[in-house]
């Protein structure tokens, strides 16, 4: 069948996980086990975007993410908070993402018009005065600085949100530090839904850990789930023309896309979720169409329906592991996601451009460029590593690593990324 098309503007621009070496600065010299949040509106369209403070949060939780990771070593992403001592410049924390404005822009609207996202990010509390610096990437994918926001931790500027939910806990294997916390939210359930709430839990927490490598590397997740019941259920719809007031405010058809479903709401979503150690988001949505979509370390969204088991996996990789889509869509119109004279972010695609940074080392000697790809797969067979024509949704100039793979036909994720998710599982575990 074709592909998801949400997924396609889904696009989680990620990086070829070129993991560098950084002295990681020693936690307890400069933080407080606790969670400070960032909230905070990106607006603006193609041509340029701007960062306008809301205000500092501090959530009702002990910091969940590693104590000795504190600077990401995966260049990835389009844009990154960075966080330095104000007295001495030293960088002490960085997360890279990307976010749904990134998507907007590359639409005709975000063409045409102006718009503003809100967008969230989390460290751990500083003990002294900091400057949290929110950056892009420039032309030649550098990091360049767009806003700076300095917090006192003396001050009483984090305000702790009132509206925060108990979490349940649906697996636990031990300290957060150490774990990949994965928090469920529930969305879209009605005050009659309670009970299939607790199955629709269980059901996302086994499609999170179904496939491979996730199955693998079970003991190293803790899953929670986040619950809130609403007056009515279901979430919006504006095709069929059905509004509901649902926990997070998501909705189908986002930026015109009709499986498209997300929320726009990230300061509602994060107040809801200030009672739970996270290092990532799931929204379960419950409602039986189509739909889903996903942000590298912003959250997965996911329908709950027929094909979650599939989906659910595939927006991980997007979100969790950063991978760009495999697929081919000629219907799209984004002729600039790829510059074919730099690789890009994902470590799942290349342009060829330095594809020494990919996974040039997995690929036997004498492989032909392109790979011709074979017929007739089981559903467990990538077919050989390779170098596949077709990718990052362009028939030509983009190549992927199998014939099949989770990220192109819902295939068991291929050896590269599988190699990836296990790097980015590793820097949460230490
Ligand atoms: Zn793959």
């Amino acid at each position: 069948m074709k592909k998801v098309r949400f997924s396609i503007i889904a696009f989680c621009v990620l990086a070829p996980l070129a993991l560098m070496a950084q002295k990681s600065p020693k936690f307890d010299k400069y933080f407080d086990n606790a969670t400070l949040r960032i909230d905070y509106y990106r607006q603006g369209n193609f041509n340029y975007d701007t960062c306008i403070l809301k205000g500092f949060v501090k959530q009702n939780t002990l910091w969940a993410g590693s104590l000795t990771q504190l600077l990401d070593p995966i260049d990835n992403g389009e844009y990154r908070l960075l966080v330095k001592d104000a007295a001495t410049g030293k960088e002490l924390y960085s997360r890279c993402y990307n976010s749904l404005f990134h998507e907007y822009r590359d639409t005709k609207p975000g063409h045409d018009s102006v718009a503003t996202f809100e967008e969230v990010m989390l460290m751990p509390m500083p003990k002294k005065p900091v400057l949290v610096c929110l950056q892009k990437r420039d032309e030649k994918q550098k990091f360049q600085t767009t806003a700076v926001f300095p917090f006192d931790p003396s001050s009483e500027a984090a305000m702790t949100p009132s509206n925060a939910t108990t979490p349940i806990k649906l697996l636990y294997n031990g300290d957060s530090h150490k774990k990949i916390d994965v928090v469920i939210v529930a969305e879209g359930y009605g005050k009659k839904d309670e009970r299939k709430m607790r199955e629709d839990f269980d059901k996302f927490t086994s499609y999170l850990l179904g496939q491979e490598p996730f199955k693998s590397r079970q003991k190293d997740f803790n899953v929670w789930g986040v619950g809130f019941l609403a007056d009515e259920s279901g979430v919006t719809n504006p095709l069929k023309n059905h509004y509901v007031n649902s926990a997070v405010g998501s909705s189908y058809n986002t930026f015109g896309s009709d499986r498209y479903l997300m929320t726009m709401q990230l300061f509602k979503l994060h107040d809801l979720l200030s009672g739970c150690p996270y290092d990532h988001i799931i929204i379960m949505a419950n409602c039986d169409t189509y739909g889903g979509g996903a942000i590298y370390n912003f959250y997965a969204f996911s329908a709950v329906q027929e094909m979650s088991m599939w989906i659910l996996p595939h927006e991980l990789g997007h979100s969790i592991g950063g991978l760009a889509d495999e697929y081919v869509d000629e219907e799209l119109s984004y002729n600039d996601i790829h510059k074919m004279d730099q690789e890009p972010l994902e470590a799942n695609i290349t342009t060829l451009v330095d594809f020494a940074s990919k996974w040039q080392d997995l690929v036997p000697k004498k492989t032909p460029i392109p790979t011709p790809p074979v017929k007739g797969l089981g559903r467990h067979d990538n077919g050989p590593i390779g170098v596949y024509e077709g990718g990052g949704y362009q028939p030509h100039g983009i190549y992927r690593p199998c014939t099949k793979c989770m990220m192109r036909d819902y295939a068991d994720f291929c050896p590269v990324c599988t190699r990836t998710l296990n790097r980015v599982f590793d820097l949460y575990v230490r």
